[in-house]
């Protein structure tokens, strides 16, 4: 199989660099580092402590007055999965501000049984969900392709998980949908989405799309009927752009550890009893079995796997300190999803071999090499 380099398709920097804060490193695609090397995730953080988020939150109400529904019909969309985060924004819309949310649900590859009960719990809370399943079959090509074609089982998922509540707000006439944070600006990306209300469709496209066009999907097979769900609707609404997706993390303060703690009590989320394999956290992203995987493959091409989007997130928010991070890192950065790999195996219907052979694929070898006959990282966080 052809290999990738990923370096040049990412257009990574060769030189790896670490923050000086956290423990992200400067081949986290788009993130951008400073003289001092703080890359600009930790920069937004220091910033939002400047965020008058009393004058955000006035300017949500306003939005909020604009759009209320007086005879109680649904007058926003929220996407959800029934986590934390998602959880918060739908809970707080209704109960603080006396909206009336339809909450989506994009369904999950596999659901865990954590992940069935905490969307079952969060719609006990008062919710109407609305859960959208593709078929399973078109979902279980679709994953393996985008592993193949993609370095990133999930990225047809992601397609989907993006434009679903979208083709649900337009059908149902409604015109405001509120996703959860900012990842460009919380996670790392360009400075310049700090201050970015909302995402418009072309940035959409430009994160989401790049490279792979509805033509590419078709040469692979696919029809459009089958990928009606994962390609933006095709309507006038949409091009005119009659709905806006607003990010809820511009208006309010943005913490995945208080979103928990609010959602834990308030919508009956619980956290899984052990640890996401390949971090540390009990409660982030716990509701696919298949999810692991799209953060192994991360690893391999990005040389940071979920214990260090997870320490990074801590240490920002001050939870834990770098040198604590650092360790975490070492000690879960690296582990192999074996929990779910025979299932991942079937759903993909890969063999063993074939599945590794696409891991090396996707290796960097600016960031890998081998150590007898372990893969190891050429730059470890120190
Ligand atoms: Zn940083």
């Amino acid at each position: 199989m052809e290999k990738i380099d990923v370096t040049e398709k990412y257009n990574l920097p060769k030189d790896v660099k670490f923050c000086k804060k956290c423990v992200i490193s400067n081949q986290r695609p788009r993130i951008v580092f400073d003289k001092e090397g703080v890359c600009s995730a930790c920069r937004y953080f220091e910033y939002k402590d400047k965020i008058d988020f009393k004058e955000r939150e006035e300017e949500l109400k306003k939005l909020l007055d604009k759009h209320r529904s007086k005879n109680g019909t649904y007058d926003c969309v929220v996407p959800s999965s029934g986590g934390k985060d998602s959880a918060y924004v739908a809970h707080e819309l209704k109960y603080k501000y006396g909206m009336h949310p339809l909450t989506v649900t994009w369904s999950p590859l596999k659901y865990t049984d954590i992940g069935w009960q905490n969307l079952n719990n969060f719609n006990d809370s008062g919710f109407d969900v609305i859960l959208g399943m593709p078929q399973g079959d078109v979902k279980k090509k679709l994953t393996r392709v985008a592993m193949i074609e993609m370095g990133d089982p999930f990225q047809a998922f992601i397609y989907g998980q993006v434009l679903f509540p979208v083709t649900i707000a337009l059908k149902f006439g409604i015109k405001l949908i509120f996703r959860g944070e900012n990842a460009e600006a919380e996670y790392g990306g360009s400075p310049e989405s700090w201050n970015k209300k909302y995402l418009p469709m072309e940035e959409f496209k430009k994160v989401w799309f790049s490279n792979y066009t509805l033509d590419f999907w078709l040469d692979k097979g696919f029809t459009k009927e089958e990928l009606s769900f994962f390609y933006p609707p095709m309507s006038k609404e949409f091009e005119n752009k009659v709905c806006d997706s607003y990010f809820y993390g511009y208006f309010r303060n943005w913490s995945n550890h208080s979103n928990f703690y609010y959602a834990s009590k308030h919508t009956g989320f619980k956290p899984n009893e052990r640890r996401t394999e390949g971090t540390y956290t009990k409660y982030s992203s716990i509701d696919d079995k298949l999810d692991t995987f799209h953060q192994w493959f991360a690893l391999l091409k990005f040389g940071h796997g979920r214990c260090t989007a997870n320490a990074a997130r801590e240490i920002r928010e001050g939870y834990i300190t770098r040198e604590e991070g650092v360790a975490l890192v070492h000690k879960y950065d690296t582990e192999f999803p074996k929990l779910y790999f025979k299932e991942f195996l079937e759903y993909t219907k890969l063999k063993e071999d074939e599945f590794w052979d696409i891991a090396e694929r996707w290796r960097n070898h600016n960031l890998w090499t081998k150590k007898g006959n372990e893969w190891v990282k050429k730059y470890p966080v120190k």
